[in-house]
């Protein structure tokens, strides 16, 4: 064993040499357009400008005639719900390694999430997806991530035939595409999040992009009390709805960061790619690959350990990796299954009887309980799984030594 290859964990040298790269995420025009929308003397989003904006830069980056503006990512996925005309007791569809904002429009809609499995993409799959329709399937939620694609083609396929709406969940994946067609466009509604940790922050905000007039009026009027504020004001509270507009200090910040958009996902992309390369033929771990078609805007990366080839488990290799000043984690954690809210089933622990388990219990008897061995690859990542966090400010010599430390901590662990 060289000085050089000494874990650091055990005392030898840092694989990591320098901090990594870091810059100011709101460098652009973002102060320019602030100081704008408060000159406005308004920051309502229907007299304002910044929000119709920042919709319009939504729909010219998606090719897509109608977006609403919202307040997170959660309550896009809810308007997404909403737009595929879900309501009580329907089972929806959906993957556990997820953030919770991928299931609490459903649940608060009185529909039921149903988990389905990933494959080691860590995306769903027509075939994970079809082993969980049921009668009372109406509709999948299609999490598109870490920036990877799913195959949401195929899932549309699968669904179309059998009155299943599909929507997407895009608030890791900006900027990815499948077949050179950007997430997000292919469904009913491509719910996305610009939350101070995705691609593109305003600190939290949402947007829904949709292709049908009819479901952008429902959408539009569920997100703002039903107001019908830019129609006719003929339908004004005719139905329900929730307030989830965006401010026009939100709107000025995501029009500014949707400028830089597509720089930010490339060269995320670039990294993501570059750190990809530089592990291929990794002894002990299989890296996290795009599926065919793919085109990843890596919001995080990911290797699964093969324990077979290894003198150590996952967790003690994550430890001497960090020891190497590299940012990895377990994986350990990404799953909503094993989460008290499904476990205990306490959606409204405050109420009593049934109704504190609605829509988990349904008033018909049904009844959900979750268990992650009903999700064998999912239980398997999250056993066997690391995640690399980068951002777009990584240098090229910041991916380099990554990747030397990774192959170095690999090595010393290797049977
Ligand atoms: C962040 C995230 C959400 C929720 O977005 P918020 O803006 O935090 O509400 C939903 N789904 C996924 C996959 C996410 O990563």
């Amino acid at each position: 064993m060289t000085a050089a290859s000494r874990l650091a964990i055990h005392g030898g040298p840092k694989a990591k040499t320098t901090p990594y790269g870091t810059g100011n995420r709101f460098a652009g025009n973002e102060l320019k357009y602030l100081t704008d929308a408060l000159e406005q003397n308004t920051l309502f989003y229907g007299t304002g400008k910044w929000v119709k904006r920042a919709c319009e830069m939504m729909q010219e980056y998606l090719g897509l005639p109608y977006v609403v503006a919202c307040t997170s990512g959660t309550a896009a996925v809810h308007l997404g719900v909403v737009a595929a005309g879900i309501g009580p007791g329907d089972e929806v569809i959906v993957t556990p390694n997820t953030d919770s904002g991928s299931a609490i429009g459903i649940i608060e809609e009185g529909a039921v999430p149903v988990f389905c499995d990933c494959e080691w993409s860590l995306q769903p799959s027509a075939r994970t997806v079809a082993e969980k329709i049921t009668d009372r399937t109406r509709a999948v939620v299609v999490v598109h991530l870490a920036g990877h694609p799913a195959p949401v083609d195929e899932i549309l396929e699968l669904c179309r035939p059998r009155g299943i709406a599909v929507i997407e969940d895009c608030a890791q994946s900006w900027g990815t595409r499948l077949h050179d067609k950007r997430v997000g466009t292919f469904s009913a509604a491509g719910c996305f999040s610009i939350n101070d940790f995705k691609h593109i922050s305003t600190g939290d905000g949402g947007f829904v992009a949709l292709s049908d007039g009819d479901l952008y009026r429902r959408v539009h009027n569920y997100a703002d009390k039903h107001y019908d504020r830019f129609f006719k004001t003929e339908l004004l509270q005719a139905h329900h709805g929730m307030c989830y507009r965006m401010s026009e200090l939100l709107g000025a910040v995501a029009c500014a960061q949707l400028e830089r958009v597509e720089q930010i996902t490339s060269r995320q992309h670039d990294i993501g790619e570059s750190l990809r390369q530089q592990l291929s033929g990794l002894g002990g771990a299989r890296v996290l690959q795009p599926i065919a078609g793919g085109y990843a805007t890596y919001w995080w990366t990911a290797l699964f350990v093969e324990p077979e080839a290894l003198t150590a488990g996952r967790d003690e290799i994550v430890k001497a990796l960090q020891a190497e000043g590299l940012p990895l984690g377990s994986y350990g954690k990404y799953d909503l299954i094993e989460k008290p809210l499904f476990q205990k089933r306490h959606v409204r622990s405050w109420l009593s009887g049934p109704r504190a388990a609605y829509p988990f219990d349904q008033p018909d008897g049904r009844s959900y309980h979750y268990c992650v061995d009903q999700t064998p690859i999912h239980k398997k990542a999250l056993e066997t799984g690391m995640m690399v966090g980068m951002t777009t400010f990584w240098t090229d010599q910041d991916i380099a030594e990554t990747a030397a430390g990774i192959r170095k901590v690999f090595q010393a662990y290797a049977r």
